[in-house]
């Protein structure tokens, strides 16, 4: 197969002139990538962009993940220790591999979601579109499997991101988040006390991280969906109990999907463990249906005595993904309008599959084939 040309496109935010010149700080460094339309652009850039110099030199990181050189809100206090950091430029997806609606809208308004937002009705899926489910889940199965093979102490989310785009790529498939509302970027990556839609940046993990990486691949018309909260490095072991009781949340949950069942009750199980072992349930962010639809009716949530309407029935296709978090269950969202975090700056750690209801029970789609399914965390 023959290899996909990338445009180059300036570095500078918004500016997405075509261009050649590369930073000769950059090219020393062998930092890759770091091209400007223009003398102007690169001046005007300038400084943001030489935090990547320092990063590289194994400056500007004080061990707390605090980036004292690039501050894009000076007035906004952090719930946390976490930072952003500069972003890289804005990956392109081949224009021969199908996308769905948002990628080309121009604030990117998933206009098929917006037509059927007042249906609450849930789609069940033929035959032919469970097929399509099943391919697309287990290619997205594969993509996180790209992105856990790098994933290590050094490595900065925008670096599991290409993963993760070339991966999609490879695979013929659309990075689904790319420019969802426009989202930025081709996956989610959520640091520390991010509960979820981190997005990937320059900052690389820490000794003592936990990461989320969520991925969602569109391919043939239908998306899958999935992610798994990793360890990086030495972890404490409260990250580490953290961790293992979200996953059991999910674990438990799935075991209750069934026809017949309501979906009420997938909060009922899961507020229960998370508060069993002394953790919160966040409430801002569902799972939800998905098909050809990123997201779509039903709406999950991953609480106790929600008033959610609707009974599960065979060819119904939805997401479980609870977030837990080690304090508060509340959230907040930094001036991005995008990465929530918890209010108390306290771990938050997440698993998402997408699932099938069959007449017996459930299939998961985004289940990992080798491990019998284990989420990577446990090999550790
Ligand atoms: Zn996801
Ligand atoms: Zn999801």
């Amino acid at each position: 197969m023959a290899t996909a040309a990338f445009a180059r496109v300036c570095e500078s935010p918004g500016c997405n002139a075509s261009a050649k010149l590369q930073c000769p700080t950059c090219m020393k460094l062998g930092i890759q990538g770091s091209y400007f339309c223009s003398q102007d652009c690169f001046k005007g850039n300038w400084r943001s962009h030489k935090i990547l110099h320092k990063i590289a030199k194994g400056e500007g990181v004080d061990g707390s993940g605090e980036n004292k050189d690039y501050d894009p809100w000076p007035n906004y206090r952090f719930t946390g220790k976490l930072r952003p950091y500069p972003q890289s430029p804005k990956r392109v997806v081949p224009a021969h591999i199908p996308r769905p609606d948002y990628a080309t809208h121009p604030t990117g308004l998933p206009l098929s979601e917006q037509q059927v937002k007042q249906v609450a009705q849930i789609k069940t899926l033929n035959d032919e579109e469970i097929e399509g489910m099943r391919v697309a889940c287990k290619l997205g199965r594969e993509v996180l499997d790209e992105a856990a093979k790098i994933i290590d102490v050094g490595v900065t989310t925008d670096e599991i991101d290409r993963i993760v785009h070339e991966a999609c790529i490879e695979r013929e498939c659309y990075p689904s988040p790319l420019n969802y509302y426009e989202f930025p970027k081709s996956c989610c990556t959520s640091v520390n006390e991010v509960i979820c839609h981190g997005i990937p940046d320059q900052r690389p993990l820490e000794n003592g991280d936990i990461c989320n990486i969520d991925v969602t691949v569109y391919h043939r018309s239908f998306h899958g969906d999935l992610n798994e909260t990793f360890l990086v490095g030495e972890v404490s072991d409260t990250a580490k109990k953290l961790t293992q009781v979200t996953w059991e949340c999910l674990d438990r949950a799935i075991k209750i999907v069934k026809p017949g069942e309501k979906y009420r009750e997938i909060g009922h199980v899961i507020q229960k463990h998370a508060q069993a072992n002394g953790f919160s349930v966040v409430r801002s962010y569902c799972g939800h249906g998905i098909h050809q639809l990123f997201h779509t009716a039903p709406s999950i949530p991953h609480y106790a005595k929600n008033k959610v309407v609707g009974v599960m029935k065979p060819g119904h296709c939805f997401t479980i993904e609870p977030m837990i978090s080690q304090g508060s269950w509340r959230d907040e969202m930094w001036p991005d309008k995008w990465t929530a975090v918890t209010i108390d700056g306290l771990l938050s750690a997440q698993f998402e599959h997408t699932l099938l209801v069959t007449d017996t029970g459930v299939e998961v789609l985004t289940a990992r084939s080798a491990d019998g399914g284990r989420p990577y965390f446990m090999d550790n």
